[in-house]
């Protein structure tokens, strides 16, 4: 089997509402500052220092409490060549993932030469702490969370993530927050994380701040901990464009709160919709919403395709059948999309 990442291709032009990105844009402040980065910057081997103090301010954590990389999915992989390595046959080290789940998960364990054990959710896509908890065995050195969850937006409860990462002391627990912004919790600075060496939480600057393309991320934990990632990134991963801009982007927090009210909007109006097509979804605490459009879906799909609006055909993912996973942006084009939904669903071809 392969765990290769899907990459999803996509016209320049149109509504993006695939990949779970800002809708809107980075904030004006930080195109602003790309214009400024001077021919030396471009030249000298970027320093890290006041990226650092940003996020490490912004965050509520020490400054050797978190590692900055080149997005979120290099710390993804990070943590699987930290946790996996010397994972060699006949006993592979085993990386648990619940699934519907992030493809770079499997596809980072692979890498890395661990097996995957995948652990599906319940009834309803909700979040099975039993089941993780009956998947741990002797193997078990990797254990990816996703909280919200992508692609069913559902939360898992603070206490089950305690219960995993004491019940597996030898794994490292791998807490992906990247929706977290849209949600009203997370684990980065929760004192609860100093009974648990072995979590690690990480977030990413893609979502919410608009950084996508720039490509920034952070994981968060221990020192001691975080050691083993650090070893695995390069001393330079960060390009000189994600260090400079990321302390202006985490200072722009009147554009972050007006993206986080636009996509809270945006999902109660398409949640309106959804009710009144008779469609069924997931309350949603990220930035996308799953809607379940059922033998409809390759049709609605390629119905909004045709007029310019992309979402993600998500029906080949366990448990998944039928389901569509559209990103909710900022309130204007949410309404774009809901308009074109709404002639496909009622109809026109
Ligand atoms: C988008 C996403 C990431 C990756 O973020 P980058 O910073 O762009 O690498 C990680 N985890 C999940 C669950 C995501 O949806």
């Amino acid at each position: 089997m392969t765990y290769e990442y899907e990459r999803v291709v996509t016209p320049s032009t149109g509504l993006r509402l695939h990949l779970n990105e800002n809708t809107a844009g980075c904030s004006p402040k930080v195109l602003d500052a790309l214009h400024r980065i001077t021919r030396e910057q471009a030249a000298f081997y970027p320093d890290y220092d006041a990226a650092i103090s940003a996020v490490s301010t912004r965050f509520g954590v020490a400054a050797d409490e978190l590692l900055l990389t080149n997005g979120l999915d290099e710390g993804i992989l990070a943590a699987a060549v930290a946790a996996l390595r010397n994972a060699g046959s006949p006993n592979r080290s085993e990386a648990i993932v619940v699934v519907p789940a992030f493809d770079m998960y499997a596809a980072c364990a692979d890498a890395a030469g661990g097996s995957i054990v995948q652990v599906p959710l319940d009834e309803g896509f909700t979040f099975s702490t039993a089941r993780v908890l009956a998947a741990i065995g002797p193997r078990t050195r990797l254990i990816f969370l996703t909280n919200p969850n992508n692609p069913t937006g559902q939360i898992i409860a603070t206490d089950s993530v305690l219960a995993i990462a004491k019940a597996a002391p030898g794994a490292l627990v791998f807490v992906d927050e990247a929706y977290a912004d849209f949600a009203d919790q997370s684990l980065v600075a929760d004192p609860r994380l100093s009974a648990v060496p072995n979590v690690v939480v990480g977030r990413t600057f893609a979502k919410a701040y608009g950084l996508a393309a720039l490509r920034a991320g952070a994981v968060f934990g221990r020192p001691e901990t975080l050691a083993a990632l650090r070893r695995v990134v390069p001393p330079y991963s960060i390009n000189v464009c994600a260090a400079i801009t990321l302390p202006v982007a985490l200072g722009d927090t009147a554009y972050y709160d007006w993206y986080v009210a636009q996509v809270r909007e945006s999902k109660a109006i398409l949640y309106d919709t959804l009710d009144r097509l008779r469609v069924r979804y997931w309350t949603s605490a990220a930035n996308f919403v799953l809607a379940d459009f059922g033998t409809e879906a390759g049709r609605v799909i390629a119905g909004l395709a045709a007029r310019q609006v992309y979402v993600r055909d998500r029906s080949r993912d366990p448990g998944c059948e039928g389901c569509v996973r559209i990103t909710t942006g900022i309130v204007e084009h949410t309404r774009t999309c809901l308009e074109a939904l709404e002639e496909v669903v009622c109809g026109a071809a």
